[in-house]
């Protein structure tokens, strides 16, 4: 499904607009500042229900006294048109979303069943590599939340029983009483552990399915950290001391190895590669990305660029533009640069200045 229009009323800095999407690559060009992020932002919006920096989603509506935003936007195929809405009306206390589709309101899981999906580059991406376990991991679960329900509904109820479970540690008295109070949240957390660990792990057998890029070749590794039986074990002597829980999941991580250097071993990239080769590292993730989408989904995403392209090098840049030929681009930027070499490759384009 392509999008065909889009739609902004009181989203972040946008008051009201409505831009005509183009079939291959539009971009969105202005000075910093302007709400180019806002508008790429606003169709992850559309399909997604949430943005993709907000804390809190109240802020995606228009600093003031206003109390309401939507985005709407209409997508095509062979088969005809949709139209698409979200609206977010903000509260003194909260706020409260609503999705509609042909005008028709519906629940976000059936809103979310449309054929419509997005993959979005963005600068921060970056440092899913370069920063804390904690980024990758976020990451990986948004991304993987997206494809599978019960994946984000295992992982809330790991969160809160493990969140009952610190509690209790960290308030028992009686260390013999200690194993019947928390047994049952161990069992809950087993279950729901298990679950996203099974999942994290077939993503990573996906990704290490195609490992080359660019005549290198990556691979990624998952540093599981269950929560079983044996872990609970193990780690029993040391919780009564820390009172806290010392395993599971929300410890887990994933390293990412250039396997083919010449004449060398193969590299962590998170820890010893080169900014390029961290880029290029990045940039495998993001094929096997849109490669996972359309193995689940069906269908082709539309890539969202954020500001990524005058970042990166030449081969990142043509492998850009490789994609850019095959699926509907969305791209935000300063300058011209993009617009340029699609010319250049035939890829007709669509300039919207903010
Ligand atoms: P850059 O080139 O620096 O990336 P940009 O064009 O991508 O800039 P945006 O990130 O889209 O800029 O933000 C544009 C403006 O929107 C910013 O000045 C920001 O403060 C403002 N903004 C963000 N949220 C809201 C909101 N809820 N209400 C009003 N303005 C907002
Ligand atoms: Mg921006």
């Amino acid at each position: 499904m392509r999008l065909t229009s889009l739609g902004l009323h009181n989203f972040r800095n946008i008051k009201d607009s409505t831009f005509i999407i183009g079939e291959n690559l539009t971009v969105f060009i202005g000075d910093n500042a302007k709400g180019k992020t806002n508008c790429i932002e606003a169709v992850f919006f559309l399909v997604h229900g949430t943005g993709f920096r907000e804390t809190k989603e109240e802020e995606l509506v228009l600093f003031g006294d206003k109390a309401s935003a939507y985005v709407e936007g209409v997508f095509t195929d062979a088969s005809g048109k949709i139209s698409c809405k979200v609206g977010l009306v903000r509260y003194e206390l909260g706020y409260k979303k609503s999705f509609f589709i042909n005008k028709t309101k519906k629940q976000l899981r059936q809103y979310k069943q449309e054929p419509r999906g997005v993959v979005l580059f963005a600068p921060e991406h970056i440092e899913m590599l370069t920063g804390s376990p904690n980024k990758r991991r976020s990451y990986f679960d948004k991304l993987l939340s997206q494809f599978d329900y019960q994946y984000k509904k295992n992982l809330d109820a790991y969160e809160r029983a493990m969140r009952r479970r610190n509690k209790i540690l960290e308030n028992f008295e009686d260390a013999r009483k200690l194993q019947d109070e928390i047994s049952y949240w161990n069992e809950v957390c087993t279950q729901s552990a298990a679950y996203a660990t099974m999942v994290r792990q077939n993503y990573c057998d996906f990704l290490n399915k195609n490992q080359s890029i660019d005549s290198r070749k990556f691979r990624i590794e998952y540093l599981k950290n269950e929560f079983n039986q044996n872990q609970i074990e193990k780690y029993e002597d040391l919780e009564l001391k820390t009172r806290r829980t010392m395993f599971g999941p929300q410890k887990d991580d994933f390293q990412i190895f250039l396997t083919q250097k010449k004449d060398k071993q193969e590299e962590n990239v998170q820890k010893f590669g080169s900014r390029s080769e961290q880029r290029l590292a990045l940039m495998w993730l993001k094929l096997g990305e849109i490669r996972y989408f359309q193995e689940v989904s069906k269908f082709d995403p539309i890539l969202l660029l954020d500001d990524v392209f005058s970042e990166f090098d030449s081969t990142n840049k043509e492998l850009i533009l490789d994609l850019v030929k095959q699926y509907q681009t969305i791209a935000s930027t300063t300058d011209l640069e993009i617009v340029n070499l699609a010319k250049k490759h035939k890829i007709p384009s669509e300039v919207i200045r903010l």
